[in-house]
């Protein structure tokens, strides 16, 4: 994850030229988004479709415009990403250029949404908390993990992203305290204050803005909001959208849920799995309103998969293990809680490979 930094507008453009550092061209064109990569040959339709409703999501939270221009995406190597910044993934910001986000192909899942939110905020620089909170913020949220008690308010203000990203659950605490913030005063009251807040302000004059924006002591308000286990219902009653569950409604023929595709590239519901060379996906969402047994009839294709995920907060190492919420291969009889779910269909990237299947009542 990652700070913008300033760093390519110190580096003279024709230095990078015939150089590895060079970026492949934009030329996959979504509705909001323009990307580049150098590990797929191709970025599939579905991948653009997503990325176009991701930046649509991010607006509509954060209430703005959906008139901007396209945003510059590259999904490419580390190697890449290396000649241009410090971090794993970063959005480059300079003043001479279109600010471009760089996503690593192989965290492209886990962090996309939060540099495509870095890189359409990148005209408005405040404090890192605030910066780095709501790239958080829109990513689907962590199960809650437990904060250090001797952590103070300062610690966090002063912070540069790298110090924040260094202090482990810098990044959390940053991102529950402005979903809590977004929540609590709605989005233009934040965007306002956020807008107001320059990347170099002291904690101090942070203070001071927070209390004459919002009336109230900042003090303990990063803390005392952050969700625990206990909120954890709370937590999984947040739309499906909020979990990166975007995908489309999964068919269905009178109750049958009938699941008819290709895994031809050309195709809106088809993405490109980065992770793996050939591979791609379709992603349906299904959403339950009470307990029910579905029988799978049909086969899934060999060399294929068709998975399960409840959609929920992301598991991570420092929370408990919810396993129900993993992804898992869809069995034979399954019997789904109430709540919403992302189907997943993954395999080679193939017009002739089809998944013909059911998923039945009983
Ligand atoms: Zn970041």
């Amino acid at each position: 994850m990652r700070p913008l930094t300033d760093l390519i507008a110190l580096a003279v453009p024709t230095l990078l030229i015939g150089c590895k550092s060079e970026l492949p061209p934009l030329e996959f064109h979504g509705e909001r988004v323009v990307v580049g990569s150098d590990v797929v040959d191709e970025i599939c339709a579905g991948t653009l479709a997503r990325l176009d409703r991701e930046v649509m999501q991010i607006e509509d939270r954060l209430d703005l415009s959906h008139e901007r221009a396209p945003l510059h995406v590259y999904v490419v190597s580390p190697e890449a990403i290396a000649a241009h910044c410090d971090f794993d993934n970063c959005t480059i910001i300079s003043n001479r250029d279109e600010p471009f986000a760089l996503v690593n192909h192989r965290s492209f899942e886990r962090v996309v949404v939060h540099e495509l939110t870095h890189a359409r905020l990148a005209h408005r620089r405040p404090v890192p908390l605030l910066e780095e909170g709501v790239a958080v913020a829109m990513s689907p949220p962590q199960c809650p993990v437990t904060v250090p008690l001797d952590l103070g308010l300062f610690e966090l203000l002063d912070k540069q992203a790298t110090e924040l990203l260094a202090l482990g659950v810098g990044y959390y605490i940053a991102g529950e305290f402005v979903a809590w913030q977004l929540e609590r005063f709605g989005p233009s009251s934040f965007m306002t204050f956020y807008a107001n807040v320059k990347l170099d302000s002291s904690a101090s004059a942070l203070q001071a803005k927070y209390r004459a924006h919002f009336d109230r002591d900042i003090e303990d308000d990063p803390f005392a909001y952050i969700r625990t286990l206990e909120d954890l219902e709370e937590l999984e009653a947040l739309a499906p959208e909020n979990f990166g569950c975007v995908a489309p409604p999964a068919p269905t023929n009178g109750k049958v849920i009938s699941l008819q595709a290709t895994l031809s590239c050309d195709s809106d519901l088809v993405q490109t799995d980065f992770g793996v060379a050939g591979n791609g996906f379709i992603e349906w969402t299904l959403t339950l309103e009470h307990v029910q047994t579905f029988e799978l009839v049909g086969s899934v294709p060999e060399w294929t998969s068709l998975s399960l995920q409840r959609c929920g907060c992301v598991p991570n190492r420092g929370s408990v293990a919810h396993l129900q919420l993993q992804p898992r291969p869809v069995k034979q009889y399954e019997t789904l809680e109430p709540g919403t779910y992302r189907l997943r269909w993954d395999g080679a990237l193939d017009d002739e490979l089809m998944l013909d299947v059911q998923l039945v009542p009983r």
